[in-house]
């Protein structure tokens, strides 16, 4: 198979759909692989780590669109590459097809089969695809909570991990999924004085019994989530319900009770936020601040960590793209319900239901 990888072009994505690990095992399986040039350098790869691995260097996306069975990327197409998808080509990527209109359209009037990352499920009814981003967020939360908790950032002016005579810094973690329990292994690896809360007891259960002791642990019902919060100098976001809105946890009203200077991490912004003061902001601005709390809502967080978010994320599709490119999409979707699971549309049809009834068309 001819396996195509064009460079990004969605503005401030730094990261590439292949790395060069992933191009070797393609070209060592027998598949042709075809590189976009530069489609790495944002992801530290250059295009000489892709020919020393086998690959192919081509001088446009057309090209990369024209030659490949196969497509992989890591976000949705952008209408441009849309209009290059053609019946019978596979794309393997990001589509969050749901609030998008458009972009279904256009991949439902290319003809081509679409097979979405955020959809793929593994056995314990997760989603791999989506895990490593939020790994990387959550990793990612103490060590830019740390930086708005510095004084010329407008923070408190605290260090998480204190001194000898000083106490540490206070951190709450509100959600204790993929993202909170990362954030939590690293905020208290920064030596910082560590809550983490759920509504989960199976999940509470979890944590306790593999970070007993690396950090603390509390049910998040409300009156415990603002009793912690306003101790903590870092508070962390984390929560999800899946398909639907973020939760708002603390209200504008409720940062008043906040210590002056304290910082807001908010991961859970890309599903709306989880405090009422949110908004989504970018690496070019990150914070902001509402009276007197700062806060942090970058929507995009694994952008900022582009080599170590790419490297996690081929890991985690490599199989995936392995068999389709193996075996064809066909009976790889056949031989496994969870690559079948990323199944969203295939020659002109939807075939993925949620997608369907969240944008009112037949699936
Ligand atoms: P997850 O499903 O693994 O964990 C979410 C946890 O929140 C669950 O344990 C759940 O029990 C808990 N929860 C739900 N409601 C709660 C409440 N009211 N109080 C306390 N806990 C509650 O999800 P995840 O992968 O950890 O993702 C968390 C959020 O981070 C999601 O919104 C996700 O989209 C987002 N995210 C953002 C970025 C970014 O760049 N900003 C990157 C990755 C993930």
């Amino acid at each position: 198979m001819k396996i195509g990888c064009p460079k990004e072009i969605k503005p401030q994505e730094f990261r590439v759909g292949m790395t060069p690990n992933a191009a070797r095992e393609a070209v060592l399986a027998g598949h042709a692989v075809m590189i976009q040039t530069g489609a790495g350098v944002g992801a530290g790869f250059t295009d000489a780590d892709y020919i020393a691995a086998g690959a192919a260097i081509v001088g446009t996306a057309a090209e990369v669109f024209a030659a490949a069975d196969m497509v992989v990327k890591v976000k949705e197409p952008q209408p441009v590459e849309r209009a290059m998808l053609r019946a019978g080509q596979v794309l393997f990527t990001y589509l969050h097809l749901a609030p998008d209109p458009d972009q279904t359209r256009d991949l439902l009037a290319s003809g081509a089969t679409c097979i979405a990352y955020e959809t793929v499920t593994d056995d314990r009814g997760g989603l791999p695809l989506l895990a490593p981003m939020s790994e990387v967020a959550g990793r990612l939360a103490p060590q830019v909570g740390a930086w708005t908790l510095q004084k010329a950032n407008g923070g408190r002016g605290v260090l998480m991990g204190g001194v000898p005579g000083v106490l540490p810094a206070k951190v709450l973690v509100i959600g204790g999924g993929v993202v909170g329990t990362h954030a939590g292994k690293i905020a208290a690896g920064m030596g910082a004085d560590v809550t983490v809360l759920d509504r989960s007891i199976n999940r509470l259960r979890y944590l306790d019994d593999v970070f007993g002791g690396q950090f603390k642990c509390g049910y998040a019902d409300a009156a415990t989530t603002i009793e912690l919060a306003r101790q903590a100098d870092l508070i962390i976001g984390a929560v999800l319900i899946p398909g639907a809105a973020a939760p708002k946890l603390i209200s504008r009203a409720q940062l008043a009770e906040l210590k002056p200077g304290a910082a807001l991490v908010d991961v859970a912004i890309d599903q709306g936020g989880c405090f009422e003061t949110s908004r989504a902001t970018t690496h070019q601005d990150p914070i902001y601040e509402v009276d007197g709390i700062m806060h942090y809502c970058v929507a995009n967080m694994p952008g900022a960590v582009a080599r170590t978010s790419t490297q996690a994320l081929g890991n985690a599709t490599l199989p995936f793209m392995m068999a389709l490119a193996n075996k064809g999409w066909k009976r790889a979707c056949a031989e496994d319900k969870h690559l079948l699971a990323g199944l969203n549309v295939h020659a002109g049809k939807l075939t993925y239901a949620a997608v369907g009834e969240a944008l009112g068309l037949p699936s």
